[in-house]
C-alpha cells in the first residue's frame, strides 16, 4: 500500500472510508475489523461506539490554535483546569501536548485509529468525556474496558496510549489497528512534521520548532 505524506499528515481524504453506524470515515482497511469488533462487544452485551475516527489537518489545527490562543480551555491531569497565563511558551506547548497532538502528528490523521465509548451504559442525554474517571470504577465504560483488556490481544487492535510515559497522557478509549498504524508510524519524521505547517497559521510555532526534536520523541514517537 502507498502512504504519502498527506495520509501521514491529515491532508487527505483518499484512504478512507465509511465504517459501519459510525458518521465519520476510517481508514478502509480497518473497516472490516472495527466490524468484526463491534460484533465481539455485541455478544457481550457491550454497544461500543466511535466517538472519533479520522480527524484532519484543519480540525487539528482548530483544536490547537484554540487551546493555544485561549478560546478553549487546557485541562491538566486530575481535570483541572491549566491556567495558562503562568506558564511560559514551552510549557504552554507541553501543557497542550499532553492532551492533543500537533497538527500533522495526530494518529487520527491515518484514520487507523479512533476513540470509543459503550453507548448501552449511558444514560439518554449523556454526553461522552472520554476521560479516565469514565473508563474505571462505576464509570459508564468501565465495563466495556475490562473486557478489552482481555479481548484486545486477540483482535488486531491495541492502545497506543495505554500507559503514561511521560508523553500524552493515558487514552484507554484510544484504539489503534496495530500493523497498519506502525507503516505509518514508521514512515512519519519531523521532517514531514514540519513540512506540514508550511502556510499554515500555527499558534506558537517559532518555540515548537525550537523544541522540536525533544517534543516530537517526548509526544509523537511511541515506544
Ligand atoms: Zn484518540
Amino acid at each position: 500500500m502507498q502512504i504519502d505524506q498527506d495520509q501521514l499528515t491529515g491532508k487527505t481524504t483518499s484512504h478512507l472510508a465509511q465504517a459501519g453506524e459510525y458518521a465519520g470515515v476510517l481508514h478502509a482497511q480497518v473497516v472490516d475489523a472495527i466490524r468484526d469488533l463491534e460484533d465481539r462487544a455485541r455478544s457481550e452485551g457491550f454497544d461500543l461506539r466511535i466517538a472519533s475516527g479520522f480527524r484532519s489537518f484543519d480540525r487539528q489545527l482548530l483544536i490547537w490554535n484554540a487551546k493555544a490562543r485561549g478560546h478553549k480551555d487546557v485541562f491538566g491531569d486530575n481535570d483541572e483546569k491549566v491556567d495558562m497565563s503562568v506558564l511560559s511558551e514551552i510549557e504552554q506547548v507541553e501543557a497542550i501536548m499532553r492532551f492533543s497532538a500537533l497538527p500533522g502528528s495526530s494518529r487520527h490523521h491515518w484514520g487507523t485509529d479512533f476513540d470509543i465509548y459503550d453507548a448501552s451504559r449511558m444514560k439518554r442525554g449523556y454526553s461522552v468525556q472520554l476521560n479516565l474517571g469514565e473508563c474505571r470504577d462505576n464509570g459508564p465504560c468501565a465495563e466495556m474496558h475490562a473486557w478489552l483488556d482481555t479481548e484486545l490481544p486477540r483482535t488486531g487492535f491495541y492502545r497506543p496510549y495505554a500507559t503514561d510515559a511521560g508523553g500524552v497522557s493515558p487514552e484507554p478509549w484510544h484504539l489503534s489497528y496495530r500493523s497498519l498504524a506502525n507503516e505509518y508510524a514508521g514512515r512519519m519524521s519531523i521532517q514531514i512534521l514540519q513540512q506540514s505547517w508550511d502556510g499554515a497559521d500555527l499558534a506558537l510555532a517559532h518555540v515548537i520548532n525550537e523544541h522540536i526534536p525533544r517534543l516530537y520523541n517526548r509526544f509523537v514517537v511511541i515506544d
